[in-house]
């Protein structure tokens, strides 16, 4: 193999390994908002209430409760109201798990 090929090589597996790198974190990051989201609604943190209202606007840098993270301003965030007025903002992402959580627990709670 000349040296012109090796590199070739090594670039294209520099590369497998950094677009496997990418879906490892985008899998971890998943799976880290699934388990912060139902430690959040075990502990009270979140609630299982439908909401009763919920306005959805570009993030004005809310911090949301679901993932702790600070949402970027190119992200929608989703400003819920539950019964007694308990208010809250969740990214889109973390407002879609939070959503599936809370109706999975209480179909069988
Ligand atoms: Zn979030």
């Amino acid at each position: 193999m000349d040296a012109h090929a090796r590199d070739i090589s090594v670039r294209n597996r520099v590369s497998v390994n950094r677009q496997w790198m990418l879906e490892l974190r985008d899998r971890i990051s998943r799976l880290d908002r699934l388990l912060r989201i139902r430690k959040k609604l075990a502990e009270g943190l979140l609630p299982f209430d439908h909401p009763t209202t919920v306005v959805q606007a570009p993030s004005a840098g809310q911090r949301c409760t679901g993932c702790d993270r600070i949402a970027m301003p190119t992200n929608l965030v989703m400003a819920c109201t539950v019964r007694y007025g308990h208010k809250f903002h969740l990214d889109a992402d973390c407002y879609e798990v939070w959503q599936r959580l809370r109706r999975s627990y209480g179909q069988h709670a």
